[in-house]
């Protein structure tokens, strides 16, 4: 006789016995309202999205055919932790180019550079370590540090980014393990630190003891202005500074491809965590992108162009969409603007009416680690071509009309 066994999704619920981390630290918010917009009808101005039809099909596809037929053995084979020398080389190269001295030794590939904060708290983190970030913050970041059990603390900022007295303030007070810094294009608001202000919190560092991670995956896409050096290149900060890229917002986010730069001794920890989380990230992505390097350049000029023309699509478009009173930010360039609506707007409560008009944002109040902002929302302006961008805006001010 056969026995039958029951899909597993149809079995008894049998509660697991959860770790306090696992029960604590919930799913992203956001993952509910994105599957909402998944409808094909909706303009998604809530994911962080690429723009797809920018991918570079031919040169990615290019790339890993190379790998596969010119070295295959070492690219489908087990590798080091620590990453294919030739993409960290290429790195390093990349990273010295912009001012700060780089050795392929001192880089870490991760995969994607969310993996790089895991690693990061896992090396950093004993539970109930207080971690600074800023408000708003970005949300994976926020469950990252979450999972290893830290207590996070919002430090007050403004428009431009982070308020350096208040940081040195609530490192005497709470002894963080470190700081947390998108400082360039913010996700949620979009804004870049001034580079006073980036000398100001390497000082803090240095005369403090404060460690900082300082993540940028948006600072190859600035359509105006001049770069802003990284803090990990500010004296005071070189020595205690883990720095994070990202190959998702220049090359593909579904290569899973990330890099972190950091000292010696927590570099070193880093390595001994991910040989525990997936012992290396693929190789064969590795090589493609190793190969990739030398045309990338030439590709994120392409991007940078086109998302250039959506960010000013999207400004010329919002003081016809949003209501009067509202003010927002003009960011030189990542994919986010983040957008304040007058005080009686609850951007919460008012999604399920404009995505009734097939539009989506996501509400701010979800990004801050202090107290929540209720009229704020973030609208990535990359992934829709600048018409779609103005039919949506359209849609948007009758959705927060009803
Ligand atoms: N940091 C920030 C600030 C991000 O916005 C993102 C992606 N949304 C990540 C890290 C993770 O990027 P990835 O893992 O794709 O490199």
């Amino acid at each position: 006789m056969t026995v039958i066994q029951p899909a597993l999704q149809h079995a008894r619920a049998v509660v697991p016995p959860l770790a306090a981390r696992a029960r604590s630290v919930g799913g992203s918010p956001l993952r509910d309202i994105l599957a909402v917009t998944a409808r094909p009808e909706v303009i998604n101005f809530a994911g962080g999205l690429p723009a797809p039809e920018l991918f570079d099909r031919e040169g990615i596809a290019a790339a890993f055919r190379d790998v596969l037929a010119e070295t295959p053995a070492q690219a489908l084979q087990y590798a080091t932790t620590e990453g294919e020398p030739i993409l960290r080389t290429g790195l390093a190269a990349r990273i010295s180019a912009r001012g700060l001295a780089t050795d392929a030794d001192d880089l870490l590939i991760t995969t994607g550079s969310q993996q790089g904060l895991s690693l990061l708290a896992t090396a950093l983190l004993d539970p109930g370590d207080a971690v600074l970030v800023e408000d708003p913050c970005y949300l994976a970041a926020l469950q990252a540090f979450g999972f290893a059990g830290a207590r996070v603390v919002a430090v007050p900022g403004d428009a431009h980014g982070v308020d350096v007295r208040a940081l040195e303030e609530l490192v005497a007070r709470e002894r963080p393990k470190f700081f947390y810094t998108v400082p360039t294009f913010q996700n949620p608001t979009g804004r870049t630190l001034p580079a006073e202000r980036r000398a100001a919190v390497a000082e803090v560092a240095a005369r403090c003891g404060l460690w900082i991670v300082e993540d940028d995956p948006y600072g190859e896409l600035r359509y105006e202005g001049e770069r802003v050096p990284w803090i990990a290149s500010y004296p005071g900060a070189e020595d205690r500074t883990a720095l994070l890229g990202s190959f998702s917002k220049v090359m593909a986010p579904g290569v899973r491809l990330g890099w972190l730069r950091a000292p010696a001794a927590l570099r070193r920890a880093c390595v001994v965590a991910k040989q525990a989380a997936d012992l290396h990230t693929p190789t064969v992505n590795q090589l493609a992108a190793a190969r990739y390097l030398t045309g990338l350049d030439a590709h994120v000029a392409r991007v940078r162009d086109v998302y250039r023309e959506r960010r000013d699509a999207m400004l010329a478009g919002l003081p016809g969409a949003l209501p009067e009173g509202s003010t927002w930010g003009r960011p030189e360039g990542g994919m986010f603007l983040w957008a304040r609506l007058p005080q009686s707007y609850d951007t919460t409560a008012l999604l399920p009416k404009v995505v009734q008009q097939d539009v989506a944002y996501v509400p701010g109040a979800p990004f801050y680690a202090g107290e929540p902002d209720p009229s704020t929302l973030r609208l990535c302006f990359v992934t829709q071509t600048p018409e779609e961008i103005g039919e949506g805006l359209k849609r948007l001010r009758k959705g927060l009309r009803s």
